[in-house]
């Protein structure tokens, strides 16, 4: 993010595509695009961009982007699809730039979305994986990997009341974090999340079901039931239409984002600025938000879709951390700072318990293996970068047998900002692991604990290995500067990128 020029907002973007401006110089003209004619508009003054086989005249977007003019040019002229999915695949900007729509690519669109037919994906995957196999020798797993690949199918039966999909992932240790069910209105999409791939069933079911859908999981042999009770007792001559990703196993990034609305069932000051709410998911839905992913919330602002990333906490840390925690699957916690001009954090606390809103499916490159062999974990947050600490310490202090040290470092400008601090305080009194140290950029005189900004002198000091060849892991989390100074100078002090996770965007 870079700072933008005053009235260069994300709310004054959407002003102005509300102005009746004609953004593309077109006069609301669609045109079919040719590479050609895309690659003449690659000037600041004159820029236009491909996304998914639409153009886009992005010209008056320029100062608004968020990540800056640079940014946005490197794709001009040019099928910017790649770059964006790598940076910032959640944003909407079908809604953001439907004003500056020129047209479609004229020939083949470039990089569609890429919904691969099973069959296809069996023969894409098998010459990869052979490839793989013999160029790179990897022995076994991948030749094993392939067969998974292989071997992914669903099946459907029913009796006079039930209607049960079966799918056979062969996945070992499947569990519920990996199955993710929605079905509402008699359309049913059923996602299996396989490492960066994913597996989906989705239809227009023959005939309605009522809202209370069963998910069984055979985690020792992979195989996942979902189990629907039929209003009527019909016989189905079909399990329904399938929609068009139906029985395709393809890269999740290749996907698209699928939201369901979510209820605000409670709002609950945490601090002075920051709020904790509860949001209950649809009947329907069968969801499990995995430790250390984030969701994307999504509202309708001033008439254009805003979509923005907020990572669930738990309704509390719990203080007896003997026991797993109980998961209810139905509500998720997200805490949330909100900005006096914040766009979307303002929208958000204006909705009142019982309005709706937008939940995506989850996401998120962390991976809690890395935690799993580790005896020294070290979080590093600051400010709102607390929230994926928060089930990270639930599950390194319940699950985690052989960490011998958990130590929070949590940065904040004032007394005030800091997130939970007794339920911390309380947490480091009761479990002897843990240790909990505030550190204030902006304290008042009163201040009698550490202050500062996150620097190479206070990593040294605070970040330590037990012993002294301990395996140590380390998350930060935070305004983006702080992540990236943190992590330079976690690397300065000797510390391997293996041993470092930072939570971006
Ligand atoms: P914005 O409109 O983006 O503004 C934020 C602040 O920046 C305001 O103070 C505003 O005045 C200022 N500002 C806006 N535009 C400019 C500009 N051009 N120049 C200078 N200043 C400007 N946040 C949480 O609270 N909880 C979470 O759990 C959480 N999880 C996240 C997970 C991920 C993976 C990421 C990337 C972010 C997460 N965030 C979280 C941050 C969240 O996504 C939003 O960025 C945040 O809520 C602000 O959104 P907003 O639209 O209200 O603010
Ligand atoms: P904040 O209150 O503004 O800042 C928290 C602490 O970080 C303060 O001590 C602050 O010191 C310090 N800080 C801020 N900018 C810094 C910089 N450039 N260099 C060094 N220290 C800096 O934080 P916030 O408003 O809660 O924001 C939290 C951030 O975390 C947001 O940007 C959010 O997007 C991000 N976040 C990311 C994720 C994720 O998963 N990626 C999850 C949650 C939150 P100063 O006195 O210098 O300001």
């Amino acid at each position: 993010q870079v700072p933008l020029k005053p009235g260069r907002s994300l709310m004054d973007w959407i002003r102005l595509t509300k102005s009746g401006k004609d953004l593309t110089g077109l006069k609301g003209r669609l045109i079919e695009v040719t590479e050609d004619e895309l690659s003449k508009h690659n000037k600041k003054e004159d820029c236009w961009i491909c996304i998914r086989g639409f153009v886009y005249n992005v010209t008056p977007y320029m100062e608004y982007h968020p990540g800056g003019e640079d940014e946005l040019m490197k794709a001009a002229g040019t099928d910017g699809t790649d770059l964006f999915d790598q940076v910032h695949r959640w944003v909407n900007y079908e809604s953001m730039l439907k004003e500056c729509l020129v047209g479609r690519m004229a020939v083949k669109p470039i990089a569609a979305p890429k919904v691969i037919c099973l069959a296809c994906k069996f023969i894409k995957e098998a010459l990869l994986e052979c490839l793989g196999l013999f160029l790179y020798a990897q022995g076994k797993y991948m030749f094993f990997s392939l067969l998974y690949f292989l071997f992914y199918s669903y099946d459907w039966f029913q009796t006079d009341s039930l209607v049960t999909i079966v799918i056979y992932t062969k996945q070992k240790d499947m569990n519920a974090e990996l199955v993710i069910v929605d079905c509402q209105d008699k359309r049913l999409r059923g996602e299996i999340i396989v490492d960066d791939h994913s597996y989906l069933v989705e239809v227009d079911l023959d005939h309605a079901v009522s809202e209370d859908v069963a998910v069984n999981i055979a985690e020792k042999v992979g195989k996942v039931e979902i189990i629907l009770s039929k209003k009527d007792t019909i016989h189905w001559k079909m399990l329904g239409q399938p929609w068009e990703g139906h029985n395709t196993f393809i890269k999740r990034t290749d996907r698209g984002l699928f939201y369901r609305k979510c209820k605000l069932v409670s709002k609950t000051e945490v601090t002075h600025d920051t709020k904790l709410f509860c949001l209950m998911l649809p009947k329907g839905t069968h969801l499990r938000v995995p430790t250390g992913q984030h969701v994307y919330l999504k509202q309708i602002i001033a008439g254009t879709e805003v979509v923005k990333p907020y990572t669930p906490v738990l309704p509390f840390l719990t203080l007896d951390f003997q026991e797993p925690p109980l998961h209810d699957d139905v509500h998720i916690y997200l805490m949330i700072k909100i900005y006096s001009h914040g766009l979307f954090t303002q929208a958000l606390d204006h909705l009142q318990v019982g309005d709706y809103i937008f939940v995506s499916n989850p996401e998120g490159n962390f991976k809690k293996s890395q935690v799993q062999t580790s005896e020294d974990l070290l979080l590093l947050a600051g400010g709102t970068g607390f929230t994926p600490m928060v089930k990270l310490l639930n599950f390194a202090l319940t699950e985690v047998s052989c960490l011998r040290t958990v130590k929070l470092i949590f940065f904040n400008k004032t007394e005030d900002d800091i997130l939970w601090r007794n339920q911390l305080e309380q947490l480091a009194l009761q479990d002897e692991r843990f240790e909990v140290q505030f550190i204030l950029s902006q304290p008042t005189k009163d201040w009698i604990g550490k202050q500062g900004k996150i620097s190479s002198s206070l990593l040294s000091e605070l970040v330590k290995r037990s012993k002294r060849d301990s395996k140590v892991f380390i998350c930060i989390c935070g305004p983006a500067p702080f992540t990236e100074q943190g992590v330079q100078y976690l690397k300065d002090l000797g510390y391997s990128q293996e041993e470092i996770h930072a939570f971006t965007a």
